[in-house]
């Protein structure tokens, strides 16, 4: 049935780019849609965030909708 994903998966299965400010230089860091952290290429240094509500948050379907290796890493970097 949820072949495609829910719209929440959307920025998840097509990762786009972002910008960010590295907290530790200032400097951007472009940081993928998907990701909960990157290393800044200025200077090395772990940016970390949290991403906003995706389907994980409320899709009962959510393992099906990112895929399974996506889920368990998104939920890991949540923390819970
Ligand atoms: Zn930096
Ligand atoms: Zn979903």
């Amino acid at each position: 049935m949820l072949k495609n994903g829910c719209p929440g998966s959307q920025e998840i299965k097509q990762p786009k780019p972002e910008d960010i400010r590295c907290r530790h230089c200032g400097r951007e860091v472009e940081i993928w849609s998907d990701e909960t952290e990157r290393k800044c290429k200025f200077c090395g240094k772990l940016n970390t965030r949290v991403i906003g509500q995706t389907c994980l948050d409320w899709c009962a379907f959510a393992k099906e909708c990112v895929g399974e290796e996506k889920y368990r890493r998104l939920k890991a970097g949540r923390g819970n």
